[in-house]
């Protein structure tokens, strides 16, 4: 019919689009590599901040103790207890509590989310048994991860850039977030000390690190998306503090915000931009964070409903309710193997209040899940190269029998299976006969283990 006709030429240009040849994801690698150049050269306007981490030294597998961290994402955050035995025994003890961030706090006022957060850590405290008690005298010391844009003034302290990934909460920006989190933990009578703050990134490296000598770089696939690695201090030009002792300086990159006239937008892209808290902002965070991909989904899926009749003579009402149609439920969708496509029917169902699709339908479904993963994985992997590149591990020269391991994590990265295979084939594609000496590593939770880990190398006691 024509309806059906007028559908599936909306899929054809939308997949045009979307479309990532390898020569435009060598020249998305390109613009990274050229952006990093600039972001390591001074602290102005740049897309990539490249921001210094104050970490100079990686876990080595000899810190001991008892370590907290607290590890704040986008969607949960997660507070842990790690004992550290030191050479030969690593991690003796590991306890967690996973608290999920309620909307109206991503929002809310900096000592609303603070005192929630210290309370969770109080109360995870409070809970602790004999087996977690330090010497006397003695503080908690903590790791805390925090998940977007610092300016760090010095390995625990720094202040916020921007917020990202929905948050969006007045009178933090420019504010020190250890003093933030510092206060509330006071205000809950919690007598704790942060001695690390660490984005994600370099905490997960600092966790890959610690498992992995050969672990150079780690990568964030969850809510948003980011990079860090480590660099030649004599690299970054806009360093101007006394010369690491050892020559090296973890860097975050801060990809998430990375744009160049290279990357394959459509309107729905655009019209994402616009209504996001953030216009204009984290453009390639937009495009493969777990926060959006299902949200494009929604945006191409809603289009077809209106333009042509693809739901039916009516809009599906919850189709026009934006974020309703999450990843995970792009992913559960996507990973449906059932001939008739059970999963499917079943989401479109429940979630969006579509009931009895055809087969017919469901395929053209799967297919709009699979053009977001693909064109959000391959450039993921344009974007690892980018690193890999801008550190010279991208060549068959690079050495011998060298291995440049990548510390992945995230839950998108986790669960989205056609996501990271999709990923790693095309890294695969980029690196030709180099791919073997790059390895992409789960480290599972290594954000929240490589927290405490920088806590107790930068322990007040050592
Ligand atoms: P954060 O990035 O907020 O620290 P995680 O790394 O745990 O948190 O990632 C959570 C994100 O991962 C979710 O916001 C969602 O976008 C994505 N995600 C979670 N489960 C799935 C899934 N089954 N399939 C695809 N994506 C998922
Ligand atoms: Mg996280």
């Amino acid at each position: 019919s024509r309806r059906w006709a007028k559908a599936m030429e909306i899929v054809r240009e939308f997949e045009e689009k979307c479309a990532t040849p390898v020569g435009k994801l060598r020249q998305v690698a390109d613009a990274m590599v050229g952006e990093m150049h600039a972001g390591l050269a001074s602290d102005g306007e740049n897309k990539l901040k490249m921001l210094i981490s104050y970490v100079e030294n990686l876990p080595t597998g000899d810190e001991t103790g008892l370590f907290y961290a607290l590890d704040l994402g986008g969607t949960n955050f997660r507070v842990l207890r790690v004992q550290l035995g030191g050479k030969d025994k690593q991690i003796v003890g590991q306890e967690f509590a996973e608290v999920s961030i309620p909307r109206e706090l991503m929002v809310g006022t900096a000592d609303a989310l603070f005192d929630y957060i210290a309370s969770a850590l109080a109360k995870f405290v409070a809970s602790e048994g004999p087996d977690s008690q330090l010497p006397p005298g003695r503080q908690r010391e903590l790791g805390f991860t925090f998940s977007f844009p610092v300016m760090q003034t010095s390995i625990a302290s720094g202040t916020l850039v921007r917020w990202t990934k929905g948050f969006s909460i007045d009178g933090v920006v420019n504010q020190d977030v250890v003093v933030e989190l510092s206060k509330a933990m006071k205000r809950q009578g919690l007598e704790m000390r942060v001695s690390a703050l660490v984005n994600d990134t370099v905490g997960t490296l600092a966790g890959g690190r610690y498992d992995d000598k050969d672990v150079v770089a780690a990568v964030i696939l969850g809510t948003g998306t980011n990079a860090a690695y480590v660099e030649r201090a004599e690299a970054i030009p806009k360093w101007h503090g006394p010369p690491p002792r050892s020559g090296e300086m973890v860097i975050n990159t801060e990809w998430g915000n990375f744009h160049s006239s290279h990357l394959p937008l459509t309107e729905y892209d655009a019209a994402l931009d616009a209504e996001s808290l953030n216009p204009g902002e984290q453009i390639f965070e937009k495009i493969i964070g777990g926060m959006y991909l299902g949200e494009i989904v929604r945006k191409v899926l809603y289009r077809m409903a209106e333009e042509a009749d693809f739901f039916g003579n009516t809009v599906p009402p919850k189709l026009k309710q934006p974020f309703i149609l999450r990843t995970s439920i792009l992913s559960a969708m996507h990973h449906d193997t059932s001939p008739d496509l059970r999963v499917v029917g079943a989401k479109l169902s429940e979630v969006l209040e579509i009931p009895h699709t055809s087969l017919k339908v469901r395929k053209v479904v799967v297919e709009l899940c699979n053009i977001v993963a693909t064109r959000g994985a391959r450039l993921s992997a344009a974007g690892i190269y980018g690193v890999l590149k801008n550190i010279g591990r991208d060549t068959p020269k690079y050495g011998e029998n060298r291995r440049s391991v990548v510390a992945m994590d995230g839950g998108l990265y986790e669960h989205y299976t056609e996501f990271s295979k999709c990923m790693d084939n095309s890294l695969k594609e980029l690196l030709g006969e180099s791919s073997e000496s790059v390895e992409l590593v789960h480290a599972n939770d290594g954000s929240g283990v490589g927290a405490a880990l920088l806590a107790a190398s930068h322990s007040q006691y050592l």
